[in-house]
């Protein structure tokens, strides 16, 4: 079997750690398989260069953040392949771009636009473990790129892809998906199973367990993903995969909150054709996500527009923001970088009423106040203070009786 395996930041945040992956993967590999592990940064090497970055500059340009934020995988990769050697197998370490993973041309959110597999196949043909940096690729231009936040796991799914693996699995620091995050609510339970289309929701909505687009990609190549714990080995995990077309029991399968989120605010916008237009276009030309928009009842021919980004972008949105206020002509704007969505997600609610209102009374009886709502078949979310936000998903949680399930 070909098999692609990634080990997370925590996996491999020590030598121990890495000692303990170089054996994991020599294991497999003396098994009769050929395989390539993708791997993170060592523990929470991102975050201090990212902190070291913002010691230098408030406004890095893009190029150099991803020149920066590519080293950490660098090292990781290295001192991996050389912890498979010491164990008697040969392996070679490879960053993306020797790697063959080529990237759009945006810096810090590139997106992989084709894998070429040559080398990857030459070095696998003659016995080598493949070890490869995740998060990273390179442009047409041969400029180095990263993927955002989380990315490695989208770079072991592309590579799945790309050699047409038989298995893909998501080694980290939980044994699978649970019911929402086991940090925050403890008695969360293991889901043995999650569909493709739950997993995205799942992940768009903030659980940063998969990075939502390497679960995009499983879903349209089809491809089932294994997440398992990297501290025992022996634990069977979370299958990502197609389900069978039988009706769900779970009404609402998980919970999720992202902290990752800011709210903007216009005021006294006019109320005419091309204004949202003119509005969203302008934060789109800035690579800038919209998520949820809301737009209030209209009033002496003005509105008000409301809407979350990353917070990570609220630096940059506001500056845009700022640039368009004259030619849009609204009155002011505020912002409010304190809130979190959480959002409850589950292929069955779309036929079982009162799902939304269910969780609306969780959130009423803990004296939560909801600022925003949006909802899609499958997912309900709320904007909500950030500070209450966990127990809000504790509530939800509880409200749902997601601990009891076997
Ligand atoms: P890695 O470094 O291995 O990529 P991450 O920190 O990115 O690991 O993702 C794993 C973390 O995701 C877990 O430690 C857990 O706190 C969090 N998480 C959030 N939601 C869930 C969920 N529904 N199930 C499991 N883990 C979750
Ligand atoms: N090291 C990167 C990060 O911390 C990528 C990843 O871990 O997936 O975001
Ligand atoms: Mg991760």
């Amino acid at each position: 079997m070909l098999i692609v395996q990634k080990f997370g930041g925590s996996s491999v945040g020590t030598p121990e750690r890495i000692k303990r992956v170089a054996q994991k993967v020599v294991e497999d590999h003396r098994a009769g398989n050929k395989m390539v592990v993708v791997v993170s940064a060592m523990g929470d090497t991102t975050d201090e260069l990212v902190s070291l970055m913002k010691e230098i500059t408030s406004n890095p340009s893009e190029r150099e953040v991803d020149m920066l934020l590519s080293t950490g995988e660098q090292v990781s990769i290295s001192l991996l392949a050389m912890a498979i050697k010491e164990l008697g197998c040969d392996a070679v370490s490879l960053t993306g771009g020797q790697a063959g993973v080529k990237t759009s041309n945006i810096h810090n959110k590139a997106k992989i636009k084709d894998i070429d597999a040559t080398r990857l196949n030459t070095q696998l043909d003659l016995g080598k473990i493949v070890v490869v940096a995740g998060f990273q690729g390179v442009t047409p231009e041969n400029e180095i790129t990263t993927l955002g936040r989380g990315g490695s796991d989208t770079s072991a799914v592309a590579l799945a892809v790309a050699l047409n693996a038989d298995l893909c699995e998501i080694y980290t620091d939980v044994d699978g998906v649970y019911t929402t995050d086991p940090r925050v609510v403890p008695e969360a339970s293991k889901l043995k199973y999650v569909s493709h289309d739950e997993m995205l929701e799942f992940a768009s909505l903030g659980a940063q367990i998969l990075h939502p687009r390497s679960v995009e990609l499983a879903k349209i190549y089809n491809i089932p993903i294994a997440v398992r714990s990297s501290f025992d080995f022996s634990k069977e995990g979370t299958i990502v995969q197609e389900v069978s077309k039988m009706e769900k029991e779970l009404v609402v399968s998980g919970v999720a909150h992202d902290d990752n989120a800011a709210r903007i605010g216009l005021y006294d916008v006019p109320d005419k054709p091309g204004i949202a237009s003119a509005i969203f276009r302008s934060l789109a030309a800035k690579n800038i996500d919209v998520d949820m928009i809301i737009q209030s009842a209209v009033r002496n021919k003005v509105n008000d527009i409301s809407f979350t980004i990353a917070r990570d972008d609220l630096r940059k949105a506001l500056s845009v923001v700022e640039e368009i206020q004259e030619k849009i002509g609204f009155s002011r704007y505020a912002h409010d970088e304190d809130v979190s969505k959480v959002s409850i997600i589950g292929s069955g609610m779309v036929s079982n009423p009162g799902v939304a209102a269910t969780m609306f009374e969780a959130l009423a009886g803990e004296g939560v106040n909801i600022e925003m709502i949006t909802t899609s078949e499958i997912k309900v979310s709320c904007v909500v203070k950030s500070k209450q936000a966990n127990q809000a998903v504790k509530a939800i949680h509880r409200k749902f009786e997601l601990d009891a399930i076997e």
